[in-house]
């Protein structure tokens, strides 16, 4: 059975193949269900799970198959929570993940350790069918501090700022398998991948 990954995102991609790998469940991306290169939804909504839940609907719907997406951002507490729902618009449109990390570091009240950084990533999933209609949507958390002195080369996004506080490392200090089982996204699939087997049919 087919299950499309509905992002274009190459990082988030390759966690879901590994927190998915499910016998008779194949992931296919965007490309591979025959949407458009530039198939793309309005992220509108104002928290991660009414995003995620509109692209959800909007890729099932185009693609006529079952459809996953995630949606997810760093909320930073001395930040107000920002940059939130706005984590990939952050620094504007077309910017790296390192443009997204040095902006983020220089909004950063000057005076505050480390430590007191606090700051946590949270992903919300949704589950839709081919007619757009919501089966499940969970979401997942993952708590720690942001660190001026980025580390670490796996992952992707704003991993090497963030120190997992259970970890005591930063996201891209660790390795995919170590991700999988603090992340966020880790957290929100693990709670909806039951939920996903059952409709598996060979
Ligand atoms: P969106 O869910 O496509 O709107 O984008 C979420 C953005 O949040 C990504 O482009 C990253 O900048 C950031 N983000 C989400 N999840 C992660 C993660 O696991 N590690 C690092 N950055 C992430």
């Amino acid at each position: 059975m087919k299950l499309l990954v509905a992002t274009n995102n190459p990082g988030k991609l390759a966690e879901m193949r590994t927190l998915l790998n499910l016998p008779d469940l194949e992931l296919v991306t965007p490309l591979e269900a025959g949407l458009p290169a530039d198939f793309g939804v309005e992220e509108t909504g104002s928290t991660f799970e009414e995003n995620a839940v509109l692209k959800a609907v909007q890729y099932a719907q185009a693609a006529h198959l079952l459809a996953l997406a995630d949606d997810s951002g760093l909320e930073v507490d001395a930040l107000d929570g920002q940059p939130g729902v706005f984590s990939k618009r952050f620094a504007g449109e077309g910017k790296t993940d390192q443009d997204r990390i040095n902006f983020l570091l220089s909004k950063l009240p000057p005076d505050l350790p480390d430590e007191q950084l606090t700051a946590r990533f949270v992903a919300a999933v949704a589950f839709a069918n081919p007619a757009g209609e919501i089966l499940k949507v969970e979401n997942g958390f993952c708590e720690g501090f942001i660190t001026r002195q980025q580390r670490g080369t796996n992952g992707f996004g704003y991993d090497p700022i963030f120190v997992v506080k259970t970890a005591n490392r930063t996201l891209a200090e660790l390795s995919g398998t170590e991700k999988d089982l603090y992340s966020h996204r880790g957290n929100a699939v693990t709670r909806i991948r039951p939920f996903i087997k059952k409709y598996v049919r060979p």
